[in-house]
Formats: C-alpha cells, sequence, structure tokens
C-alpha cells in the first residue's frame, strides 16, 4: 500500500490541477481525497510541490536490439524512459534484423518481457527487410499483438507496394506509420537545405522531400481506406498539408511531433555539432512556430520524441557520416516542462493529453489516468528544482543529445507502475 500526499494532480481535461492525497492498493488506484488518514502499514510519500501525472508513453522510439546493443539495448532503452517519466513505448522495426516478422517479433517481446521494467511495445516494418519490395510477414507479426507498421528510417520507396499494405493490413486492423522522405531530394540526409546548408557547404535536404511523401502517403491512406500516422514531422508546410487532410474528415490520419523539432533549427548546428543532427533534419525558426501551432491546435496528436541512441563514436565522425538521431527518453518531459510549461505557452494539460493519453489511444491501449479504480501508472514531477543531464544522470546507453550537460527547470522524481516503484529521487 503507497499513500501519496499533498499531490497536485493533472490530467488531459484541465490545466488546472487537483490537490489531493492518492491511495494505492494492490496496484490499483483505491481513494483520492485530501487530508486522508494515513492507512496502517502504507508507504508514504510526500509530494508537497509535486505534480502527479499519468505515466508518459513514447509511440517512436529506436531500442536497436537485435543487431545494434552497443547503442542501445531494450534494457537500457526501458530505463532511459523510466528517468524521464516514460512507462510505456513503442520500438520501431530498424533493427538488425529488421523487425518484419512473427518470429523476429517474438524474440523481441521476449526480450522486453524479461529485460524490461516497463511494457515495450514494437512495431513490425511494412516490407521485408524495410527494403521497400515484398511484404513482410504481416498476418505472423499481427497475431503477436503489432499493430503498427512503418519502414522507419525510410520511406516505403514503392508507392504500389504500400497501397496493397494498406489494403490489406487496414482490415486486420493495423495502421500505418510513415517515415516521410524522397530519398532523390535528400542528398547525403545531414541537414535542412537553407542558409544553413549553404554556410556549410553541405547539400541540403529540402523541406518539399518530407512534404511530398506527407501527401503522397495521406492520398494513398484514402485510397485504401487505411489509417495513416505521419511521424516525426518537421516543417510548416508538413502540419498544413495534414492539418487541410484533416479537415476533409474522409481519411483517419494523425501525426506526431517531437520535442526537438519543437525546440532546436538548423542554426543550432553552429560548427558541424552532431547531437543537432536528425532525420528530418532541424529547419527553421518559422518550422518551430508552425509545429507549435499545430500541437496547440490538435493538427498532432501526439508527440513522440524519435529517441534514437548513437555511440559517442559514431557521432564523432564528421557532419555528414555521423549517423542521424538523438536520444530523447531521459529529456522530453523536464524540456516540455522547461521550454513549455513553465513558460505558460501550455499547461500539464497538453503534456498529458499528448505525450501520454492520445499515443495509448493510437495503440489502442487501456486508458492511463489518475481516477479511483484505475492501475497505478503514475509520475511525481517537481516543478521547482532543476536537472541537469550530465553523462551520469542518463540512463540510456548513448548521450547523444543537444542537452547534454545542460541545466533545465524540472525534475522526475518518482515513478510508480502498478505495485512498484521504479524510480525514487
Ligand atoms: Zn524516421
Amino acid at each position: 500500500m503507497i499513500l501519496i500526499q499533498h499531490a497536485l494532480i493533472a490530467s488531459e481535461e484541465s490545466p488546472n490541477l487537483l490537490a489531493a492525497d492518492v491511495l494505492i492498493e494492490n496496484g490499483v488506484i483505491s481513494r483520492i481525497e485530501a487530508g486522508m488518514a494515513v492507512p496502517e502499514g502504507a508507504r508514504v510519500i510526500d509530494a508537497r510541490g509535486r505534480v502527479m501525472l499519468p505515466g508518459m508513453f513514447d509511440a517512436h522510439v529506436h531500442f536497436r536490439e537485435p543487431g545494434f546493443e552497443a547503442k542501445e539495448t531494450i534494457a537500457t532503452g526501458a530505463e532511459a524512459a523510466i528517468n524521464g517519466g516514460v512507462t510505456g513505448v513503442v520500438m520501431m522495426p530498424n533493427t538488425s534484423p529488421a523487425i518484419d516478422s512473427g518470429t523476429v517479433v517474438a524474440n523481441v517481446l521476449d526480450i522486453a518481457k524479461r529485460t524490461a521494467r516497463i511494457p515495450v511495445y514494437t512495431s513490425g516494418c511494412v516490407t521485408k527487410g524495410r527494403h521497400g519490395k515484398e511484404l513482410a510477414g504481416i498476418d505472423g507479426m499481427r497475431a503477436l499483438g503489432v499493430r503498427m507498421l512503418t519502414d522507419d528510417g525510410d520511406t516505403t520507396g514503392d508507392p504500389a507496394v504500400l497501397l496493397r499494405a494498406m489494403q490489406y493490413a487496414g482490415e486486420l486492423g493495423m495502421f500505418f506509420a510513415s517515415h516521410c522522405e524522397v530519398p532523390e531530394l535528400a542528398g547525403p540526409r545531414a541537414l535542412n537545405e537553407g542558409v544553413m546548408s549553404y554556410r556549410l557547404g553541405i547539400k541540403g535536404s529540402p523541406a518539399c522531400a518530407e512534404e511530398i511523401i506527407i501527401d503522397r502517403d495521406i492520398r494513398l491512406a484514402h485510397a485504401a481506406g487505411a489509417h495513416i500516422h505521419i511521424q516525426h514531422v518537421s516543417s510548416k508546410l508538413g502540419m498544413e498539408t495534414i492539418r487541410w487532410w484533416k479537415s476533409r474528415g474522409d481519411v483517419k490520419v494523425t501525426a506526431e511531433v517531437s520535442p526537438h523539432h519543437l525546440l532546436f533549427r538548423d542554426e543550432d548546428i553552429g560548427n558541424f555539432d552532431t547531437h543537432y543532427k536528425m532525420n528530418p533534419p532541424l529547419r527553421t525558426r518559422a518550422d518551430n512556430e508552425g509545429l507549435l501551432e499545430g500541437l496547440l491546435e490538435g493538427v498532432f496528436d501526439l508527440i513522440a520524441t524519435d529517441h534514437a541512441p548513437h555511440t559517442p563514436f559514431e557521432k564523432a565522425q564528421d557532419f555528414v557520416s555521423a549517423p542521424n538521431g538523438i536520444t530523447g527518453l531521459d529529456t522530453a518531459l523536464v524540456s516540455l516542462h522547461h521550454h513549455f510549461v513553465d513558460k505558460r505557452i501550455f499547461g500539464w494539460d497538453v503534456v498529458v493529453k499528448r505525450y501520454s493519453a492520445e499515443p495509448r489511444r493510437l495503440m489502442g491501449l487501456p486508458e492511463v489516468s489518475i481516477e479511483v479504480g484505475q492501475p497505478a501508472d503514475l509520475v511525481l514531477f517537481d516543478p521547482d528544482v532543476e536537472t541537469t543531464f550530465t553523462a551520469d544522470f542518463m540512463k540510456s546507453k548513448s548521450r547523444n543529445t543537444p542537452f547534454l550537460d545542460q541545466t533545465l527547470k524540472g525534475r522526475v522524481d518518482v515513478v510508480v507502475l502498478g505495485e512498484k516503484v521504479l524510480l525514487e529521487r
């Protein structure tokens, strides 16, 4: 039995916080009221001044296992999630071997069950080996509970193959998540095409390389009657394309935005800093503003980090050779607090809705909220103290993040999942 006293409870319904004590019995929230007497035998956590949030859920993470365990494993990725107040994730299938059959899915879910302290779900490839040619083993993956199909890391090249997959898997209740990029336009996939690419003398990837496929894949979903989810949108016009399709109401389209695309831009690359290198690339201030507008309007259903660990050795290469991606799980919640909630750009309700509730809805998972009768799945967040993201603080195996050694306002203090306290600082 755990009694959490004096918490300020957040929900997706309202920016206002409810001050109350929360009692957890057998892993379930059994009472919520102010000034509760301490039941005999209860472990007491004093949450005075701290915000209680439902556990976050990240629908876009790269845990690198099997195949790239030097970057991350399912176990270390899950610990990074807990460190950042995230209690559930969806893995991307660009591992080695790629997650493109029931056999690989079974292997990954088995590792997750043995080594991760939070639920880890996986998506599956649209095409075998993510090569864009032949359909992956969709039935076998569906039988093991896979719902999201994606060739993330790349666009599914052949639109006829993607259309066929949509016609087929849509009927099985699966949906498609698209990494949007025309490879012929993207050049070496190093950075945005603009002032910065010109200054650094590297061929940039124009926003239209992304926007063309956003539109193409929604059109294909429209034709097939499938549900399409657009991943990590980085451009304002991309957001507007999704907004237009959503306004029509005749295709099921959802979309995500990452904290880094909201917060950073290509100029931050400065002197070839590979911690600002990701795909899609950071674009411009106008794109940051457009993406925030899309988040506040609900064009973006969810926030997802695209947590993409790489070793220091890999990221230390020259800018074009270094791999794309940054980690996000250790830092996302604190960075959203520091840059948005604390500055009153949006409230905790937006964080709960977009980074906890909606991603679970996308995956067809049960609701997680702080209400009597719900399983305990919650985070205590202290908005008044700071976190310094030192290498030691990070639980991800990799430290490739622009937040490395930065100090931001807010700290994830406690994570409770069921009967277990997974984190207590
Ligand atoms: Zn991607």
